[in-house]
């Protein structure tokens, strides 16, 4: 039999999508490939929906299953032991795997569960499972049955070629595996919102780039280098990406000259919005993604972001759009970009602050602002100033 290490990877929703489904598996194998290609002898099959992971001893359980779970479209995964399919060789699977738990961690009870994919094996899954569990308590002396709460609950999985047996399901972030799903531009700016919204895109299989306003010299080249650090760590899950990077300045010091200072922030949202479809369009992206939140600033009331999409042609997405504050923080967590996000470096938006803020923009009124400086102008070369970091998936 193989001598590596076996992993379960389960695919979740992609599971659902009738006729599509190969092409989802098939994607979602490469992507988990892809993410193994720095590990030795590693070898990913795709079986009965599920997908199979084969790695060297030599890597620690834990990094493959880390890696594993950064894949999109993965709902689960297994560290398991692969038996041959009959009754003596689970049984002494299981007893090898119960002493291992009792030297390791000192487990006194367990319990067995059992599920029988093939058919046609001749013992039904809940025999299954009271079979080996007598036999593991047999050879098992100092360990005890306990069907409600054991130390180790372990799971056998019975399928034609080969048998599975294991004891954890670590989740993985669901999904659809990337690239299933088209193309956005995220609007990324150093705070906490925007990198969640582009992993909440990536997650629904999305491919993403980016791009970041600055206001160089007003903000510091600290600020730059901070959003390029949360592109990197989303990055980790979106795979390699370009970060565009444009200074919004030239832009709002004509706004700041001719247009009414309460106007500020919704004028420079609109430019944002139009300097991003530019770019958009030269780089096959369908659809604009933003980490905006109904209500949580003066530029998100509804209002506000009607006017916004009025500025552009193509949809703009917003994930984060229902989401309280404390929900998009405790995301921001699990995926490691609170740290760097909360980081307290100056933002475009913040530079030529109105005190007063329209929070009711009326449309008529900012199209009249706008007539008075040259926009498409202003669009096409802040779209040409780019420049363009490639991001690289980096341990983060
Ligand atoms: P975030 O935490 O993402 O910065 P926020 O609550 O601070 O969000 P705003 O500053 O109003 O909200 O920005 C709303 C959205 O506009 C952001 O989520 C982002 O998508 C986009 N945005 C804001 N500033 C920039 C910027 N400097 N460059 C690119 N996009 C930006
Ligand atoms: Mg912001």
């Amino acid at each position: 039999m193989d001598d590596r290490n076996v992993f379960i990877v389960r695919c979740g929703e992609v599971a659902l999508k009738g006729m599509n489904k190969p092409y989802f598996e098939r994607m979602l194998a490469e992507r988990v490939k892809k993410l193994l290609r720095r590990y030795e002898n590693v070898d990913v099959a795709r079986r009965d929906g599920l997908i199979f992971v084969r790695a060297d001893k030599a890597h620690a359980r834990e990094d493959v299953v880390a890696e594993i779970a950064k894949v999109f479209g993965v709902s689960s995964i297994s560290p398991a032991v692969e038996t041959a399919s009959d009754l003596d060789a689970i049984a002494n699977a299981a007893i090898a795997l119960l002493r291992e738990r009792a030297a390791r961690d000192g487990i006194k009870t367990f319990k067995v569960e059992a599920k029988r994919a093939d058919k046609s094996f001749p013992i039904k899954s809940p025999e299954l499972a009271s079979r080996v569990g007598a036999l593991a308590l047999r050879a098992c002396a100092d360990l005890k049955v306990d069907v409600h709460k054991p130390d180790c609950l372990l799971f056998v999985d019975l399928r034609k070629e080969n048998s599975y047996l294991y004891e954890q399901k670590i989740p993985g972030f669901g999904g659809l595996p990337l690239g299933t799903n088209g193309k956005g531009l995220s609007l990324l700016s150093g705070g906490i919102d925007s990198p969640v919204a582009t992993f909440m895109m990536a997650r629904r299989g999305m491919r993403v780039e980016a791009v970041h306003f600055h206001s160089f010299p007003y903000t510091s080249e600290r600020a730059r280098e901070k959003v390029e650090t949360l592109a990197r760590a989303v990055a980790v899950y979106c795979g390699r990406f370009d970060l565009h990077v444009i200074n919004l300045l030239p832009v709002q010091e004509l706004l700041v000259e001719r247009c009414p200072e309460e106007e500020m922030t919704i004028l420079v949202r609109r430019f944002m919005m139009r300097i991003a479809e530019r770019v958009a369009s030269e780089t096959a992206c369908g659809v604009l993604i933003t980490g905006e939140n109904l209500g949580q600033v003066a530029s998100q009331t509804a209002e506000s972001l009607i006017v916004t999409d009025e500025a552009v042609k193509l949809p703009v997405m917003r994930p984060l759009i229902a989401f309280d504050k404390a929900e998009i923080i405790a995301k921001a967590k699990e995926i490691g970009t609170y740290e760097t996000s909360i980081l307290p470096y100056e933002d475009c938006c913040t530079v030529f602050l109105p005190k007063h803020p329209v929070t009711k923009p009326k449309l008529k009124n900012i199209l009249l602002s706008e007539s008075k400086l040259d926009a498409e102008t202003l669009i096409a070369a802040a779209a040409a100033s780019r420049e363009t970091v490639t991001m690289y998936p980096q341990d983060f």
